[in-house]
């Protein structure tokens, strides 16, 4: 047994930040894990961290340092796989945490990979799109002796994108001397991107909010639906619940809120997000003064869809929403998840809820290897069959072990991540 003043300060953060959330989620399901339980500690401790100064020269002739990061907390199922952030706010406790939300995520879901994420605290607005290249290439050169695509696998995440994607892959093949479209998935089609890639995260998120809708007699049509980030996650999740009928009656960014009880015209909101780079401002709509208002919104389908973190002991009373999907990785806290709990708010955790981006990831991955491509049906009718049966299977063990959701995947992927461990043994 490992005492606890032998754990590193820097894993121990229990109760603090987005990594003390998931070291209490651990501890939440272990006592489910039988004999399994002795490794773990494995999940709690990243594989491997690395921690790199990127340096670039501004357009002004100046030198501007950053922090770049990229943990790999697993690969006891296979390659780390997971985004990079680029985020003023990013930290290394938060990277570890969606390092390890990763893990458990594609364990969850079933795809072949460990768990990784990547990050530089910046905030991209303020780059021009030459600082932004040079600030991608010099990260990627950096983690370069660490990443590729048998070993761990980058792909975009917020404040990241295609383009992004697009010089990390240049980057990595200039460096090897032989073009490598595997080392990071969510490129632009032309580059051995997928199909469907773009949706996928807010795709995911629609299919198991209808198979939710289900289980709870929610009918669709209808339906009241508030987000919160509208960005690649709420944008598409949102437009898809309203081309089903529903009614987008609240939409929250980092800089305003906007609500309309008879639903807002989602075309006109993309249009003017498109245009000025927020919803705020939008006329089509009321803007909310105080932001904890949102939380509040008489509503049946609640997205957050923005940072981790957001519902928490002290709005989760307000809530009035009678399913969460989160879209977001890690956005609620556990002391929130029980408040929710009680009122018999249903929540569809993140590790499923957001699990088509890297689903549809693993597809663009597979594709690259293969260099054979599929077509856009054909990844939406893999995808829609991944969530569903991911959705069921953790509904079912959640009714048989009378635990919530998240309890249920976080069963499933550590039984999966910890059995593989165990049949590997350690080495040396
Ligand atoms: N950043 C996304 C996530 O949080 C996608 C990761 C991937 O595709 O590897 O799941």
């Amino acid at each position: 047994m490992t005492s606890k003043h032998e754990v590193p300060s820097y894993l121990t953060s229990h109760g603090i930040g987005p990594w003390g959330d998931y070291l209490e989620q651990i501890d939440r399901v272990t006592p489910y894990l039988g004999n399994l339980a002795r490794w773990v500690e494995t999940m709690k401790r990243p594989k491997r961290i690395l921690i790199v100064d990127v340096p670039i020269e501004r357009d002004n002739g100046t030198i501007a340092h950053f922090e770049g990061y990229r943990v790999q907390h697993n690969t006891s199922r296979g390659p780390g796989k997971g985004g990079v952030r680029f985020h003023q706010d990013v930290t290394l406790s938060e990277v570890m945490a969606l390092s390890a939300w990763m893990t458990v995520k594609n364990a969850a879901v079933n795809v072949p990979y460990g768990g990784a994420k990547g990050g530089i605290r910046v905030d991209p607005k303020t780059l021009s799109r030459g600082e932004l290249m040079r600030l991608t290439r010099r990260y990627t050169s950096e983690i370069n002796i660490i990443i590729g695509p048998n070993k761990d696998i980058p792909a975009p995440d917020v404040g990241t994108n295609e383009q992004i994607m697009a010089w990390m892959m240049d980057t990595f093949s200039m460096n090897q001397g032989s073009t490598s479209s595997g080392v990071v998935t969510g490129k632009p089609i032309s580059l051995g991107g997928s199909l469907g890639r773009r949706e996928a995260t807010g795709r995911g998120v629609f299919v198991v909010g209808c198979e939710a809708a289900v289980k709870r007699g929610l009918e669709i049509k209808g339906a009241k639906v508030a987000v919160q980030g509208f960005g690649n996650v709420g944008g598409i999740a949102a437009r898809l619940f309203v081309d089903a009928g529903a009614k987008v009656v609240a939409v929250q960014d980092h800089l305003s809120t906007v609500v309309r009880d008879s639903g807002l015209d989602i075309d006109a909101l993309h249009a003017h997000i498109e245009k000025t780079g927020s919803v705020k401002g939008f006329s089509g709509g009321d803007e909310v003064a105080d932001r904890q208002q949102f939380w509040a919104t008489d509503c049946d389908i609640l997205i957050p869809a923005a940072l981790e973190q957001q519902i928490t002991a002290e709005n989760a009373g307000s809530i009035r929403a009678k399913i969460i999907l989160e879209g977001a990785n890690g956005p609620t806290s556990p002391a929130a998840d029980d408040i929710l709990h009680d009122k018999g708010v249903l929540i569809v955790p993140d590790v499923i809820a957001n699990a088509g981006g890297v689903t549809v990831s693993y597809f663009e991955w597979v594709q690259d290897f293969s260099s054979f491509f599929w077509t856009e049906d054909e990844i939406n009718l893999r995808l829609t069959r991944i969530m569903r049966e991911a959705f069921a299977s953790v509904w079912h063990l959640a009714e048989e072990k009378n635990v919530s959701l998240r309890t249920a995947a976080f069963i499933t992927a550590c039984t999966r991540v910890l059995q593989a461990r165990e049949m590997r043994g350690l080495y040396p």
